[in-house]
């Protein structure tokens, strides 16, 4: 007897439109989005599809008719509403593209609600293309699950970042030299420090000593170590995320 198929297939595209959903609307797809369902996934008529618009939720939608350049979709209903995710930002300072586009791709699906790129003294990489970063977290979205993208925003001086910080907001700062004072234990701060985060990041170059105090002169900055070791920047991240989306935010 075959296995009755879990409707809809797990293997259904899942892709963000940025257009708001609703149910029986008719969508019209070309572009990337319809060269990929038709040429990569080869989508036939009548086949389902999961949209997500980052507005109200996630659908389920199928196949009406195919072009060769783009397709229409009806949408058959809500699936899932759009989440919210942990209160958790990154502010980490830019470096090498893909290096930071891999940050990017794992810090959405690791759960964080924003991505703040941080411009400080060593930070050697001086603009960055939004429009590639967003598409890597999109991208991240897509595959992940989510229902909501995290927001990306324009790059930021240190400086600007500290003088305009949210009140309520602890800043959990990744010291790599904090390690040998025995202080900036993650756990402690996290059990501590509890409500909405952010995660500071620096360059391959760390921070300044004169950014180390600025930092540290913020009476939300929490200096936390990860470990004895110097992480690359995009570990530190990863590594930075992942404890506290288990002490703090959804992971239970
Ligand atoms: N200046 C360092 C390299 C910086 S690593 C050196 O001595 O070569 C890039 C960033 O990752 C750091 O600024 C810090 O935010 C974070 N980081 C790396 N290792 C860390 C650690 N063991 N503890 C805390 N933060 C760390």
């Amino acid at each position: 007897m075959p296995a009755t198929p879990a409707y809809p297939p797990l293997s259904a595209p899942r892709l963000f439109v940025d257009v708001e959903l609703s149910d029986g609307a008719e969508i019209r797809l070309d572009g990337s989005h319809a060269h990929y369902l038709i040429k990569v996934m080869r989508i036939k008529q009548g086949d389902p599809i999961k949209l997500f618009d980052d507005r109200t939720g996630e659908y389920l939608a199928h196949v009406t008719s195919l072009g060769k350049r783009d397709l229409i979709l009806h949408i058959d209903g809500k699936t899932r509403e759009r989440e919210t995710v942990p209160d958790l930002w990154l502010c980490a300072a830019p470096i090498k593209k893909d290096r930071y586009n891999w940050i990017a791709e794992k810090a959405t699906e690791l759960g964080i609600a924003k991505m703040v790129p941080v411009e400080t003294e060593r930070t050697q990489v001086r603009f960055i293309k939004t429009d590639k970063i967003q598409a890597h977290m999109i991208e991240a979205a897509e595959q992940c699950e989510r229902t909501s993208l995290p927001s990306l925003d324009p790059i930021t001086a240190l400086h600007d970042l500290l003088s305009d910080w949210p009140e309520d907001r602890h800043l959990f700062f990744a010291d790599e030299r904090i390690h040998e004072s025995g202080e900036g234990s993650f756990r402690k701060a996290l059990v501590a420090h509890d409500g909405p985060a952010a995660i500071l990041i620096g360059p391959e170059g760390g921070f300044s000593d004169a950014e180390g105090e600025a930092i540290r002169s913020l009476k939300q900055a929490v200096p936390v170590s990860l470990g004895p070791r110097i992480l690359r920047a995009d570990t530190a991240a990863v590594a930075a995320i992942s404890l506290w989306m288990a002490g703090r935010g959804d992971w239970n």
